[in-house]
C-alpha cells in the first residue's frame, strides 16, 4: 500500500473526485505504449485512412513538441488533435474540458477506441478514484481529463508533470470576454502551465472570430503557437431560416420529414420548451423538454435517454447541448432566434457530426432579437457588454433575413470566403430557391409603404397593429380601434391590403434587420418606430433588399456527406438490422451506440457487406479493437442472422 498522505493530495479539493474508466480488460502491466506514427495510431484505433483537414498539422505540432490554436467547426473532429498524441504513445496527454457529461462521453469514446483514458471531476465513488490514481502513478494512463478547478489542485502538474506529452484545452474560447460562455476559472490556465514549461500546448475551438482568437493565445500564454485554422463551412449541413408564422406546423413539418431520427429544438422559454414538448408528443412524436428548472435527476434522464437513443427528440432552453456528443443528430430547430452567430454555429453544428446529411431550420421573428435584448438588460450589462450584445443580435437577424447563401454568410461571419458554384452552395434555402427577392423597385415602393405606415401612427403602435392597418379592406379586417382613432382616413390605410400578413410581418423584420424600423421595448408592449434611415429611405435615399419565404422544401439538397458519397447505395433492411444490433450492443456496455459505430460506419457495412474480419477493418470507423470486439456478431447480422440472435452479451 502507497503512503497515505498520497490519497490526501487526491482529497485536497473536497468536491472534486475521480473518475476512471480504463478499458476493462486487466490493466496492463506495460510502461508505455509502443510508440506508433500519427498515421499508423490513427489506422489501428480509429479505422481511419486518413486526417482531416488540419488534424494531422494539430499532430505534428504535438510531436514537435510545439504550442498550437486549433480551430475547427463543430464536427470538424478537434477531440483527434490531442487523442491521435495519446494513442501514438508520446505520453500522457491532459484534457482540460469544462463540462462532466462531455468528459464522460469523450472518456467513453476513447476507451471504446483503445486508449487508456480517464477524467477527474466531480461525480464519481471512491473506487474508481483510486483505480485512477494507481494508474496514473505505474503510468498506465495516455488520456486524463480534468476540469480546470481540479487542475488547480497541482498535484497533476506537480507529480506527473515529466510525463506529459500535452496539454490540451478544450472549448478554449471559454478563456474570452469576447466568446459567448465566458468561464473564470479558464483565466487561472496560464498561470498553472508556468509549472511546467516544457510541455507543449494546445488550444481548441470551434468559436473563430479574431479577438477570440487573439485573447486564447494571451490567456493560455501559447508561445508562438502553430495556427491551424479550418475552414468553418459544414458542407454536410443544410440551412434554412423561415419567418415565423406557425410554430407548431413549422416544427412538425421538419420533425416528420425525419422520422425515428434524433432531433434538438431549442426554445427561448421553459414556458416554450414545456409547451412545444407537449405539442409534439399530443402528434406523437417521441420528445421530451429540458431545461434548467427542472430536477437534475430529471434532466439526467433526458440526457442519458437522448444519448442511448431511447428517445428521439429534445426540446431544450440552450442549457441542453454542450454536453451531448450524439454523433448523428439529424436536424436541429431554433423556435426562436439564437443570441448570437457563434451560438448559432455551436447549436445548430450539433446535427450531424458524423458528417452524414443533416438539416438546421431556425424559426425567426424580429421580435426574437428584441426579447434577448431585454433579458440582457436585467443584468445591467456595461455599455461596453451591451454594444458587443447588440452587434451581436444584429448579425443574427442578418443572417436569417438576408436573402444570401446562408453557408456563405455564416463563412463570412468568421472572416472566411465561402466559393460556391454559380447556382449557389446547393445546400440552403435561398440557393435551393426555397426563397424569392423582391426586385429592387418593388422592394423600395414597397419598403417606403410600410415605413410611412409606422411614421402616420408615430411610432406608438406595434408590429401587429401597424401591418392590420396596412391591410385593412373597409370591411371585416377593419376593426373599430381603427376607426375610433381616425387612421381609417390616414393615406397609409388599406395600402397593401393585397398582400398576405406572413409577408407584411417577413418585410417588417427585414426592414428591422437592416435598421430602417426600430422595436421600441421601453414602455408596457413593443412599439414600432422609424430610425433615421428609415427616414432617409421614405425620401428615396439608401438601398433595400426585401425577400420572401415561398414555404415550399425543395426536395433535394446537395449538401455534402464527407462518408459515404460516392458508395453503392446501402441496403437500408441491413442498415436497420445493425442498427438494432448496436444498440443491444451498446446496451451492453453500458456506451452510447455511436460510441460503438456511427451511422456513416453501418451505412458503409450495409453498402459494403464484408464477410471477413480482414474485410471489416478496411471499414472506416472500424479500427482494431472495435473488430475484435463486435466484429463477429456484425458479420453474422450481415451474412443473414436476426440481430437478436447474433448478439452475444458479453457475460455469456
Ligand atoms: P469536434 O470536437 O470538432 O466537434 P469531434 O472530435 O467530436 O469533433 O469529431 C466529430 C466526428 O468526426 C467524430 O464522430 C469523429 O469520430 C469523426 N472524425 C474525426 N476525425 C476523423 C477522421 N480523420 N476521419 C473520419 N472521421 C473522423
Ligand atoms: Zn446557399
Amino acid at each position: 500500500m502507497r503512503p497515505t498522505e498520497e490519497l490526501d493530495t487526491w482529497n485536497d479539493a473536497d468536491d472534486e473526485e475521480v473518475l476512471v474508466d480504463l478499458p476493462d480488460a486487466p490493466v496492463r502491466k506495460i510502461a508505455a505504449r509502443r510508440r506508433l506514427s500519427p498515421v499508423d495510431a490513427l489506422k489501428q484505433y480509429w479505422g481511419y485512412d486518413g486526417f482531416r483537414e488540419l488534424q494531422g498539422e494539430a499532430v505534428q505540432a504535438v510531436v514537435e513538441k510545439k504550442d498550437a490554436l486549433v480551430i475547427l467547426p463543430t464536427g470538424g473532429g478537434k477531440s483527434l488533435c490531442y487523442q491521435v498524441p495519446a494513442a501514438c504513445g508520446l505520453g500522457l496527454v491532459l484534457v482540460v474540458s469544462p463540462l462532466i457529461a462531455l468528459m464522460d462521453d469523450q472518456v467513453a469514446g476513447a476507451r471504446e477506441a483503445g486508449l487508456r483514458a480517464g477524467a477527474l471531476h466531480s461525480n464519481a465513488d471512491e473506487a474508481e478514484k483510486r483505480r485512477l490514481r494507481d494508474a496514473l502513478d505505474r503510468d498506465e494512463l495516455d488520456l486524463l481529463y480534468v476540469s480546470p478547478e481540479r487542475l488547480s489542485v497541482g498535484d497533476v502538474l506537480g507529480r506527473h508533470a515529466q510525463r506529459l506529452a500535452l496539454v490540451a484545452v478544450d472549448e478554449a474560447h471559454c478563456v474570452s470576454h469576447w466568446g459567448h460562455d465566458f468561464r473564470p476559472e479558464y483565466r487561472t490556465l496560464g498561470k498553472l502551465f508556468d509549472q511546467i514549461p516544457d510541455v507543449p500546448r494546445m488550444g481548441l475551438t470551434a468559436t473563430a472570430t479574431p479577438q477570440v482568437q487573439e485573447d486564447i493565445v494571451q490567456q493560455l500564454q501559447l508561445r508562438r503557437p502553430v495556427r491551424l485554422v479550418g475552414h468553418m463551412d459544414r458542407a454536410n449541413l443544410t440551412y434554412r431560416c423561415l419567418q415565423r408564422r406557425d410554430q407548431t406546423a413549422q416544427i412538425l413539418d421538419v420533425v416528420r420529414r425525419h422520422p425515428g431520427d434524433g432531433g434538438i429544438v431549442y426554445a427561448q422559454t421553459r414556458k416554450d420548451v414545456e409547451r412545444i414538448a407537449e405539442t409534439l408528443r399530443g402528434h406523437k412524436v417521441q420528445a421530451a423538454g429540458y431545461h434548467a428548472g427542472m430536477t437534475p435527476a430529471i434532466r439526467a434522464k433526458v440526457q442519458a435517454d437522448f444519448v442511448n437513443e431511447r428517445l428521439n427528440v429534445v426540446v431544450a432552453t440552450i442549457a441542453f447541448g454542450m454536453g451531448i456528443d450524439r454523433s448523428n443528430v439529424r436536424y436541429v430547430i431554433h423556435a426562436n432566434a439564437p443570441k448570437s452567430i457563434e451560438h448559432y454555429q455551436q447549436e445548430a453544428g450539433r446535427a450531424g457530426r458524423d458528417g452524414d446529411p443533416a438539416e438546421c431550420v431556425l424559426l425567426f421573428s424580429a421580435g426574437d432579437l428584441a426579447s434577448h435584448r431585454q433579458m440582457a438588460l436585467k443584468d445591467h450589462p456595461a455599455p461596453e457588454r451591451l454594444r458587443v450584445l447588440d452587434r451581436h443580435l444584429k448579425d443574427v437577424g442578418r443572417f436569417a433575413v438576408a436573402p444570401v447563401c446562408r453557408h456563405r454568410l455564416l463563412v463570412e461571419h468568421f472572416g472566411q470566403d465561402l466559393t460556391t458554384a454559380p447556382e449557389g452552395c446547393g445546400a440552403c434555402d435561398v440557393c435551393l430557391g426555397e426563397t424569392t427577392e423582391t426586385p429592387a423597385a418593388d422592394a423600395l415602393l414597397l419598403a417606403q409603404k410600410i415605413i410611412s405606415a409606422v411614421w402616420r401612427l408615430g411610432g406608438r403602435f406595434g408590429i401587429a397593429y401597424t401591418i392590420a392597418v396596412l391591410r385593412a379592406d373597409g370591411d371585416s379586417r377593419t376593426t373599430d380601434r381603427m376607426t375610433s382613432a381616425g387612421h381609417d382616413q390616414l393615406t397609409v390605410y388599406g395600402l397593401l391590403k393585397t398582400h398576405a400578413e406572413g409577408d407584411l410581418r417577413g418585410w417588417v423584420d427585414q426592414l428591422i434587420v437592416q435598421g430602417f424600423l426600430e422595436i421600441d421595448e421601453e414602455g408596457d408592449y413593443p412599439l414600432l418606430t422609424m430610425t433615421e434611415s428609415g427616414k432617409a429611405l421614405c425620401k428615396g435615399v439608401g438601398t433595400v433588399r426585401l425577400g420572401v419565404a415561398q414555404g415550399k422544401t425543395a426536395r433535394k439538397t446537395k449538401a455534402k456527406a464527407d462518408t459515404s458519397a460516392g458508395l453503392a447505395d446501402p441496403d437500408k433492411p441491413l442498415f436497420e438490422r445493425l442498427r438494432v444490433l448496436r444498440k443491444l450492443m451498446a446496451e451492453d456496455h453500458g456506451v452510447p451506440p455511436y460510441v460503438i459505430f456511427h451511422d456513416a460506419t453501418l451505412h458503409l457495412l450495409a453498402a459494403q457487406k464484408p464477410t471477413s474480419l480482414e474485410a471489416l477493418q478496411e471499414v472506416k470507423g472500424i479500427g482494431e479493437r472495435k473488430a475484435a470486439r463486435y466484429g463477429a456478431p456484425v458479420l453474422a447480422v450481415i451474412g443473414g442472422k436476426d440481430p437478436s440472435m447474433a448478439f452475444v452479451p458479453r457475460g455469456a
